[in-house]
C-alpha cells in the first residue's frame, strides 16, 4: 500500500518538532505535522522559553538592592509589565518563526490544522483535508489541570500569566509544584504581593527533602507568603476581588488565583482509542520502551505519554523513535539519571536519588553544607546555598546531586556529567577546586555530614 507520508506528526511541540525534522532531514522521509496553535508547544509558547524570561525580568529588582550595596548609585524604577509583555511576545514569534522554517528547510510539510486519526494509518485534519501516513506520532502534549470546586472557573493558569493585561497587587498561587513555586517567585520579584497555598507538609515533592525544606525557606524569607497544609474551599467574584475561604481560615481576596495543580495529557477528542491506542487512567498514551502504542504503527512520545515531562526528555523521545523507526536501530530513550531544574529564586538542581530514595536502597554517606556565599553575603542578604552529595558506601558512586542556589541549573548541567559517568566520591576529590566559587563546595566536602 502506497502512503501519502511515511510518517505524520501530531503536534509541533518540542518532542515533535525533532522527531520531523529527524526524520525528514536525516532519514530522508516524507514527513508532514499538524500543529493547531503555535510552533514550538508548551516549551516555546507558554513554558519553559516564556518563563525563562520572566525569571530573568524579576531577579532585576534583588540585582538593584544588591547594586546599592556594593556601591552603584542605582534607583529602581517600577517594573513596566506592558514594555516587557511586548517584547516576549515579539521573542516568542521570533522563535515560532524559526521552527517553522527549521521544518520547512527540512522538507516537512507543515498544516496549521487539528489533526485526529481515523485509523491506524490515516488522519482527518480540521479543514476537511485527510491523509494517510506508514507511521503516526503523537505529540500533542499536555494542559494544566485544575480540580473542581466552587468558583474554579475563576482560576488561570500558567497558560495565561505570560498573557495579562496588568500584573496583579494579590496574586494566590495554588501548588506547590515546579510550576507553582517558580511562579511565585516570578511574581514576588516582580514586586506582586505573592501568597502560595500548598495542601501538603512541604513543597516539590519527589525532590530531596532538605533541599526542599532549603527552598521554601528562602522564598518566605524573599517575601512568598507560603502557607502549607492549606487548601482552597471556594472562591467567589466580590468587588474586593476573588473572595477566596480557605481550608486553615486564611481567607482573603486577591486580584489573580493562579492554579498550578499539576498537568494532564492532551489525549482527549484525538481518536485515539477508537483507533485501538491504549491509554492510561490519567489519559496518558500507554507506550513500551521504544515510544510504540497498542497500534504498532502508532506512536508517541513527550509529555502525552506521561514519563518524564521535560522539554529535553521529550527531544531524546523523539530521537529515538526516528532512530528506532527509520534508521533500523531499536533505540530507546535513555530515562536514567535526567537531571532537573527548578527555576526558583534561588534555583533547585538535582540529578540521581534524593537522600530519601537512596537510604532506602542501600546504606549512603551524606555531604551536604549550607552556607552564606560571598556575593550576597557581601550585600548584607541572608541567602544561604546547599551543596549536597549522595555516596554509596559500598561502590562509593555519587548517587545524587542537590543543589540549591543561584544558577544551580547551570551547576547541576556539569555535575550531571560526572554522575552519569558513574563518578564516586574519590573522583570529585581529586578535582581540584575552582577557587572562589560555590561550587567548589562539591569537591571540597570532606567528612560525611550523617550515614545512613
Ligand atoms: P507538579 O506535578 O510538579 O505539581 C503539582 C502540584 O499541585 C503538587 O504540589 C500537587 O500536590 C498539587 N496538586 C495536585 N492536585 C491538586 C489538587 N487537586 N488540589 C491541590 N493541589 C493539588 O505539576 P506542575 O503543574 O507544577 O508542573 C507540571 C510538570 O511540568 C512538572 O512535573 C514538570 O515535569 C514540568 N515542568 C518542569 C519545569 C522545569 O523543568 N523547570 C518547569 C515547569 C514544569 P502533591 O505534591 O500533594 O501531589
Amino acid at each position: 500500500m502506497s502512503f501519502d507520508y511515511d510518517l505524520f506528526v501530531i503536534g509541533g511541540g518540542s518532542g515533535g518538532v525533532r522527531a520531523a525534522r529527524l526524520a525528514a532531514a536525516e532519514a530522508g522521509a516524507r514527513v508532514g505535522l499538524a500543529e493547531e496553535y503555535r510552533m514550538g508547544g508548551t516549551c516555546v509558547i507558554r513554558g519553559c522559553v516564556p518563563k525563562k524570561l520572566m525569571v530573568f525580568a524579576s531577579g532585576y529588582s534583588g540585582a538593584f538592592e544588591d547594586a546599592r550595596a556594593y556601591g552603584w548609585g542605582v534607583q529602581a524604577g517600577g517594573f513596566d509589565w506592558d514594555i516587557f509583555k511586548g517584547k516576549l511576545e515579539a521573542e516568542l514569534t521570533r522563535l515560532e518563526g524559526i521552527y517553522t522554517a527549521n521544518l520547512k528547510k527540512a522538507g516537512v510539510e507543515i498544516h496549521a490544522a487539528r489533526a485526529t486519526l481515523s485509523d491506524a494509518h490515516r488522519v482527518k485534519l480540521s479543514t476537511g483535508e485527510e491523509f494517510t501516513a506508514k507511521h503516526i506520532l503523537v505529540a500533542t502534549g499536555g494542559r494544566p489541570f485544575v480540580p473542581e470546586f466552587p468558583g474554579h472557573e475563576l482560576a488561570i493558569t500558567s497558560n495565561e500569566m505570560f498573557k495579562l493585561d496588568q500584573l496583579p497587587k494579590r496574586l494566590l498561587i495554588v501548588g506547590g509544584g515546579f510550576i507553582a513555586c517558580e511562579f511565585a517567585c516570578i511574581m514576588n520579584g516582580l514586586g506582586v504581593e505573592v501568597t502560595q497555598f500548598y495542601r501538603g507538609a512541604q513543597v516539590l515533592r519527589g525532590f530531596d527533602d532538605e533541599a526542599r525544606g532549603h527552598v521554601a525557606d528562602l522564598m518566605r524569607d524573599r517575601g512568598v507568603n507560603l502557607h502549607v497544609g492549606t487548601d482552597v474551599i471556594s472562591m467567589e467574584k466580590t468587588a474586593e476581588g476573588i473572595a477566596v475561604k480557605s481550608s486553615t481560615g486564611h481567607d482573603a481576596s486577591y486580584d489573580a488565583v493562579m492554579y498550578a495543580t499539576g498537568r494532564v495529557p492532551n489525549s482527549d477528542g484525538l481518536g485515539l482509542e477508537e483507533a485501538g491506542v491504549r491509554l492510561g487512567r490519567r489519559g496518558e498514551v500507554i507506550v513500551d520502551a521504544y515510544s510504540q502504542t497498542s497500534v504498532p504503527s502508532i506512536y508517541a512520545v513527550g509529555d502525552v505519554t506521561d514519563r518524564i515531562n521535560l522539554t529535553p526528555v521529550a527531544i531524546r523521545e523523539g530521537a529515538a523513535f526516528v532512530e528506532t523507526v527509520f534508521h533500523g536501530r531499536p533505540t530507546s530513550p535513555d530515562h536514567e539519571l535526567v537531571a532537573s531544574a527548578v527555576f526558583t529564586q534561588p534555583e533547585l538542581g538535582a540529578v540521581g536519588l534524593t537522600e530519601e530514595q537512596a537510604r532506602e536502597r542501600e546504606p549512603i554517606e551524606v555531604y551536604s553544607a549550607a552556607f552564606r556565599p560571598m556575593q550576597t553575603l557581601f550585600a548584607g542578604r541572608d541567602d544561604r546555598v546547599l551543596m549536597k552529595l549522595i555516596v554509596s558506601q559500598a561502590t562509593r558512586k555519587v548517587l545524587g546531586c542537590h543543589i540549591v542556589a543561584d544558577h544551580a541549573g547551570e551547576l547541576i548541567q556539569l555535575a550531571a556529567v560526572a554522575i552519569k559517568m558513574g563518578a564516586t566520591k574519590e573522583d570529585f576529590d581529586r578535582t581540584v577546586a575552582v577557587h572562589p566559587t560555590m561550587a567548589e563546595e562539591l569537591v571540597t566536602m570532606k567528612s560525611p555530614t550523617r550515614t545512613a
